[in-house]
Order: structure tokens, then sequence, then C-alpha cells
């Protein structure tokens, strides 16, 4: 099924990207464009890789682990030379069919689609008598594997990926993933296709051996108490590879249960998500009591950072808007024909118009209006009250405040394209980045645990983190900054610049992604598509990942109530280890 979800549409299967690597995450933003100000990275490649490591967009279900080990070990099993055309040619019918199998799967918990689901579909579909394991279900050699998983399998210690230097041909299983692969293994053993059909790649594999296959070995089975990979699963993801990695994994899991308990009865998508974690609260439906998300004591530095990852999204996606509505300004104008001189860009912006968010969102502007001659102080204390923002870190954020972050993204129909270019988006614009700034502008929340503050200080001088962008807006408003003089400093350093530094780095490999350039004191704009978006924020792969592994309902759904073993996660933050790994310090085969 796929997950409702308007505003971001978490991927439900990977296989849209079957021709690009397993790095691509960075370069996937649903409905997010190119990166055309390397913001989004600063998200995918920093900070949310410490809150959920080895669990990202890409690799959503927790079976592929197992799966994968036991392809490996088989390999390894078998007499063929060890080389990566031999791999291949084993890994590829085996994937293939166990997509087969996966796709005719009706088990009453599956979720989801398989791997190689886009070109398997149709085939299953025609419902034939047998399947070819050479179908050519994906283009790329190695796979979801290769794509997706080998990076994280190896992060947590089940594989080893080739290496020459080490005398390693080909990526083989750790000790560690030769128990993994094990237990995959005995919970297909006896299946007509584990007995018979494994190792015949030139003939069709009956419909039923592979149904039968499905029956055992699908990605939803491992919820059933006699699935023995997953409390090893659990186990790895929980206690292997990097020790920080495996601490960070057991405090978003941990916090995950917990938010899949408070929020048992109604349903949970991205864009819930985000509002749970940003605001502790959701919206009311005509369905749902609205939920809300309280962290308790012990998930609560988990929460203060997850905080702070949406707030990330929040200022990336003001200054991702500042630059779609100047892409879109410039080309109004016919700027790719004509540049337009910088004087005239600048003029515009004193355009900035507040009165259409205002007016349509039905809140007062401050008595006297704001427009680009107000200081900017007045906006900040506008901000801070239409969105009861008390600057604290840990309080309540108020969703039911008149103007929040959420209702500014929906205004702005961030991630379509179907808004204009007007001085009304501008404002709005700017208005979330205020809210951002409000929200954070105590110098000494940094403070509060350090720790907890990357989300802030990611991104740095070249990929604009907050940090520095909310040092030097104290100091510009300490000088008495208009609200024109900020949008002005935003739209030259932070959309300008920051595109044209973007860019000309990706000249070499992406090619030219310019949308606007500086030539001789005019802006020259170019007639492509100017999409922005904001991340994945890894939600569907969380929620996903809770589901198969048996510790929560599914999310996006009413129920999604704790399992005995999601409940031990919520309030110890751990499993018992299972003891299995105890052998596997050893890292080659
Ligand atoms: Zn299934």
């Amino acid at each position: 099924m796929t997950s409702p979800d308007q505003v971001d549409a978490p991927l439900d299967s990977a296989e849209v990207l079957t021709a690009v690597p397993y790095w691509t995450e960075r370069m996937y933003k649903p409905g997010g464009g190119q990166d055309h100000l390397g913001l989004g990275s600063v998200v995918t490649d920093r900070i949310l890789p410490r809150l959920s490591p080895g669990i990202n967009v890409l690799t959503i279900h927790p079976r592929y682990w197992s799966f994968y080990a036991f392809v490996l070990s088989e390999f390894w099993k078998r007499d063929l030379p060890r080389t990566k055309a031999a791999l291949r040619d084993w890994y590829r019918p085996l994937e293939c069919i166990y997509s087969v199998a996966c796709s005719l799967c009706t088990g009453p918990d599956h979720r989801g689609s398989p791997i190689g689901t886009r070109r398997i579909a149709s085939k299953v579909a025609e419902a034939p008598e047998g399947f070819d394991p050479r179908f050519d279900y994906m283009d790329s050699t190695m796979g979801g594997y290769g794509l997706y998983y080998a990076t994280v399998m190896q992060s947590i210690g089940l594989v080893v990926l080739a290496d020459p230097r080490l005398g390693l041909p080909v990526d083989a299983v750790t000790p560690a993933g030769q128990v993994v692969a094990d237990a995959f293994r005995s919970a297909i053993a006896g299946t007509e296709y584990y007995l018979n059909w494994i190792d015949r790649h030139d003939e069709l594999v009956p419909h039923a051996v592979v149904a039968e296959y499905g029956d055992h070995g699908c990605l939803c089975n491992m919820r059933q108490d006699t699935a023995g990979d997953r409390p090893l699963l659990a186990d790895a993801f929980l206690h292997q590879g990097n020790p920080t990695d495996a601490k960070a994994r057991r405090e978003t899991l941990r916090f995950m249960c917990e938010l899949a308990s408070q929020t048992k009865g109604a349903p949970v998508n991205q864009a819930s998500f985000r509002r749970l974690i940003y605001f502790g609260a959701d919206y009311a439906t005509d369905q749902h009591t609205g939920s809300t998300f309280v962290p308790t004591e012990s998930v609560n530095r988990t929460a203060r950072k997850w905080r702070l990852y949406q707030a990330r999204e929040y200022f990336n996606a003001s200054i991702n808007e500042m630059w779609r509505r100047l892409s879109c300004w410039g080309l109004q104008r016919d700027g790719d024909l004509f540049p337009i001189p910088m004087s005239e860009v600048l003029e515009s912006i004193d355009e900035i118009d507040f009165s259409s968010i205002a007016a349509d969102m039905e809140i007062d502007l401050p008595i006297g209006g704001l427009s680009s001659s107000s200081p900017f102080e007045e906006l900040l204390a506008w901000a801070t009250s239409v969105g009861e923002i008390t600057g604290q870190l840990d309080d309540r954020w108020e969703l039911d405040a008149p103007l929040t972050e959420d209702s500014i993204i929906q205004w702005l129909e961030y991630g379509s394209t179907s808004k204009d270019s007007g001085p009304e988006i501008l404002a709005a614009a700017l208005t979330l980045i205020t809210f951002v700034a409000a929200r954070l502008w105590a110098p000494e929340l940094a403070l509060l645990e350090p720790a907890d503050w990357f989300p802030v200080t990611e991104g740095g001088r070249d990929r604009l983190g907050i940090e520095r962008f909310l040092i030097e807006l104290r100091s510009r408003v300490g000088e008495g900054a208009t609200v024109g003089d900020i949008a002005k400093w935003l739209t030259i350093d932070y959309v300008i610049s920051q595109h044209e530094q973007v860019s000309t780095a990706k000249l070499a490999t992406t090619g030219d992604t310019f949308r606007f350039r500086r030539e001789a004191g005019r802006l020259r704009f170019f007639d492509k598509d100017a999409r922005v978006g904001m991340n994945d924020s890894r939600f569907n792969a969380l929620a996903t990942f809770l589901f198969e592994i048996g510790w929560s309902g599914y999310l996006y759904e009413d129920e999604h109530s704790l399992s005995e073993e999601g409940e031990l996660m919520r309030s110890t933050g751990d499993l018992p280890p299972t003891g299995a790994f105890d052998l596997s310090e050893s890292t080659t085969p």
C-alpha cells in the first residue's frame, strides 16, 4: 500500500532510483529538485546520519539485511569463481525471484514493495506459470544490495566489502553476518525454492514455488514469532557496528517507540511526524483528535535533536523558497533575454508585502504595518507574538498559534511549482526564517546541552549553518537593520552568492545548473525548472523498520500500538543482547 502523505510523498519503494548509485540519498529530494543551494545535503549528509545511522531513506526494510547476508553466504558456500562477475550472476537471479516472491505475498502484515517492483509488478500481474530468474528486474548490476544496502550492512558489521588489498575479491559475510544469514536460511529452508530451485537460473521457477517462498521469506514475515532472524537483526541494529552509531540508533528507535505509543489511535505520516517532533502536536481531523507527543525525560534529548533537525528543514525551506521566487521573478521579466540590473533586483525587494499572508491567515499586522522600512526587530516581535514563541528550547511550541512554520509552509504550498513570484511570497519566506530565529534567539540555548546542538551548527560557512546566521542576524538587528536590509542581505549572500557557488562547484560533475548568475552588475536568468522541497525525514524508513521488526503497528494506520518488545524498547531503551554475535570479533569470512 502507499503511504498517505500529501506534503512529502514518502518513498514507498526504491525502484524509482534503480539507475543511480547508493550514495544518491543526498541527491534524492522527494519533490525537492536538485538542492541548488547545497542546503539539503547538510541534512542528508550531516544531520540525519547522526540521528539515524544505517536506517536511511533507501534502506527501509530490515529483512533485506538478512536476505542479502543469505545471498552472499550461499555464494561462498558454492564452488564458484571468486569474481565480481560470478557474484553478479549468482546474485541477480536470487534477488529477482525474491522480489517476485515478496510481490506475490498476500500476508496481512504486508506493506510497501520490494526492490525492483517497477518492472516486476507487470510480470506478476500477468500471473504466468513460471518466472524467469534472469528477468532484467533492474539496471544496476548488484541490485538493491549494491545500490542501497551494502554500505550500511558493512557499517553494522554484517558484511565486508570487496577489497583486493586484503585479498578479498568479492563481498563476503562476516561471522556476525553468517549468523543472520543462517537465520534467514532456516526460515525458508523447507521451501521448494530453496531445496530445488535456488541453483537453477535457466528455467522458469513455477508460480507456486515462488509463492511458497514468499509465504516464508517475505519482508513482512519477520513480524512472525517464528522468524529467527528478527531477534538477531534487532540485536545487530542495537549493538553492532560503531558504538556511537549503535547508541544513536538505540536512542532514535526508543524515541520512535515513544512516539508510536503516544499517538496510538491516530495515523502518523511524514507531515504529521514533522509537526509532532517540532510542535509536539498534530492537527485534529474529522476522524481523529489531534495527537500529541510530549517527550518523556528519557527521550528528551533525542526529541530535542529531532526538533532541531526540523528547524533546519524550515530554515532551508525559507532560503530555498527565496531562491525559487527570485528565479521565477526573473524569468517573468524576461531576465533570460535581458539580464536585470542588480539595482532593480534589490529595488523589487522593497516591495515586500506582508498583508497577503496576514489577511489569509486572519492575523493582524503590527500597528503601523510591516514594510521594507520597518525595523527588523518589529518583524521579530510580531513573529514571536503571533507564533506564541517562548524562546525556550524544550517547551511545547504551539501548533495552534495564529501563525506557525507549518502554516507558512502550507500557505506557500512549499514544494509545489504553482506559486508565483510576488512580494507576498518573499514576505512569507522571510517570516518563516524569522520564526526559526525567534525560537533559537537566546545564545544560551546552545549551552543547554552542547552535544544536542549540532543541527544548528552544521553547515558552517559553506552551507549556511543556522548558528552562523543567528550570530550575524543578532548583530545586524543590534545595529538597527530594517526588514528590507535583512531581505537584501539574505537575497545577496544566502540566495545569489550561494547559488553561484554551488552551481560553479557542480559544473564539473552535474553540468550547468545555474538558474541565475551575476554578469557585470546584472543578473542573468536561465529558463529551467526551479523545484524545491524538504528532505525525506527518514520517517518512512523508521516507521517501516518499527513495523517489520515487530515493535509496533504500522504508523500510517490508526492502530499502531507497541508489541511487548516495542514496549520494552520504549521503557528501557534497549533489548537484551542475544549473545549470538559474541563470536564475531573477526571481520574476515
Ligand atoms: Zn509479505
